[in-house]
């Protein structure tokens, strides 16, 4: 099948890499010049595990091309998927101008039937809007499908290869049959392709990230009772995770959730709700639990420095909004920095893979932060270490080394990364989430 993906983002270079690699011709669009000629030249413009290879691959047998000529990739292909952005906008709600974009281009040089699909994360009733910003264009009739992404950065491709499920929102029958040719690859082991209505398919996303942040904020809040009763978040995680109605996934306290999806799903879905006049008040919650959990590490820092932290310069491990990514979008990372900085503090930060993203987020912080390559540079002098990305170079480091290197031998740890006994015995003064400080005894 011809197909185009527009927008060669996480979601869309992903998509598009892994429907070439079962065999498809993709034509890949984005108006970002840079990113294709980067892409043309073999590069991969974000860091995700697995993905150059697979572009170079397909790339090199030719069923992978990349261009700036969106008119190009449209007019090539029978399936168009929409991969473009949808950030947040000023009051919340889902900023729809690059998906309605696309598709007012798709209308405007459309030569014969087309499949659209809308993979981009979209509020209900967007398939609806798509479908009337093509009518204004043309008379060529054309399906708008809704088939959300569920794709995690970090392991996007085996995710992307390997789903629990794939939702399909449509209505027409054709359409229905063609998306399941396509995902036919990726469904071998009877994972189902869940054929349903448009506004349920698209409902289906924002409820799915709302429930997994909820999941997060329900434990950040149990994690913060833990520490106020003197009881360990990791022996209850344990204890609940082990119930089979629960589960033992999305149950890891820490510093709030980040990224690209959360943080602005959430929102989209309470504005959905908002105009629907149907209140969403657990949902409403989580996101008022996550905005004050992003700030704990940072409180803890102040209290234990007595609210003194001007001149005081810290290491710090992790940037990314998690391991295995460079995406900085809603990073805790930078609620940190930023609150600490303005407190007068410096910060020595090490990421594996975010530094260049970090460079560009913290931009307005750039005297504030001095970027290094090893994790054990960052240490040098520092009157403590925070740990923010739970990367996993950072779960077994040489505790010596780090003892030496830091000025003071205190740990924030806000992924709980460490055993507190075992900082005990090792003589740091260690903080993480939902357990009991070690606080070292220097007169022991
Ligand atoms: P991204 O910001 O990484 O990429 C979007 C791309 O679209 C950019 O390269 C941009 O240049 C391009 N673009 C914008 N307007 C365009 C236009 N008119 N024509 C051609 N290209 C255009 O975004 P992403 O993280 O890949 O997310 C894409 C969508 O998928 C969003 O709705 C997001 O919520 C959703 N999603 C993301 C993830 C994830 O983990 N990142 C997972 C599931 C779903």
């Amino acid at each position: 099948m011809n197909i185009a993906v527009i927008g060669t983002g996480y979601v869309g270079l992903v998509t598009g890499a892994c429907f070439a690699e079962s065999g498809h011709d993709v034509i890949c669009a984005d108006i970002s010049e840079p990113k294709i000629a980067q892409l043309n030249r073999g590069e991969v413009p974000i860091y995700e595990p697995g993905l150059e290879d697979l572009i170079q691959n397909n790339a090199a047998q030719g069923r992978l091309v990349f261009t700036t000529d969106t008119t190009y990739a449209i007019q090539n292909s029978e399936v168009i998927f929409i991969a473009v952005g949808t950030p947040e906008d000023m009051d919340g709600s889902a900023d729809l101008s690059q998906v309605l974009s696309v598709a007012a281009q798709i209308g405007k040089v459309m030569n014969g039937p087309k499949i659209v699909v809308n993979k981009s994360t979209v509020p209900v009733g967007t398939a609806d809007l798509v479908g009337l910003e093509i009518a204004k264009f043309t008379n060529i009739p054309c399906d708008v499908v809704s088939n959300p992404e569920f794709l995690k950065e970090g392991s996007a491709i085996e995710d992307f290869t390997k789903p629990d499920r794939i939702v399909i929102g449509t209505s027409s029958v054709e359409a229905a049959e063609a998306m399941r040719d396509l995902y036919a690859p990726f469904v071998r082991t009877d994972n189902p392709i869940l054929v349903m209505d448009v506004r349920s398919a698209e409902v289906t996303k924002y409820a799915a990230n709302a429930f997994l942040a909820t999941r997060i904020s329900f434990m950040n809040e149990v994690a913060n009772l833990c520490e106020a009763v003197g009881a360990d978040v990791n022996n209850v995680r344990r204890g609940i995770g082990t119930d089979q109605r629960i589960g033992p996934s999305f149950l890891f306290p820490g510093v709030g959730y980040g990224g690209s999806c959360f943080p602005k799903d959430v929102r989209a879905l309470l504005r959905t709700s908002e105009q629907y006049q149907s209140p969403l008040q657990i949902i409403a919650a989580v996101d008022r639990v996550n905005h004050h959990q992003k700030q704990r590490l940072s409180k803890k820092v102040v209290e234990h420095f007595n609210g003194d932290i001007k001149g005081k310069k810290f290491a710090l491990w992790g940037l990314a909004f998690k391991p295995k990514t460079d995406d900085m979008r809603e990073a805790p990372s930078l609620t940190v920095i930023k609150e600490l900085s303005e407190l007068g503090a410096t910060f020595v930060a090490y990421d594996p893979e975010a530094t260049k993203t970090a460079k560009v987020a913290l931009k307005s912080l750039a005297d504030k932060v001095t970027f290094v390559d090893n994790s054990y540079d960052a240490l040098n002098g520092a009157d403590a270490l925070l740990i923010v990305t739970e990367w996993g170079e950072f779960r077994r480091p040489n505790f010596g080394k780090v003892s030496s290197l830091l000025k003071q031998q205190v740990i924030f740890d806000g992924r709980n990364l460490f055993e507190p006994t075992t900082m005990k015995r090792l003589g740091f003064t260690y903080y993480s989430i939902g357990r009991q400080p070690v606080v070292k005894d220097n007169n022991a």
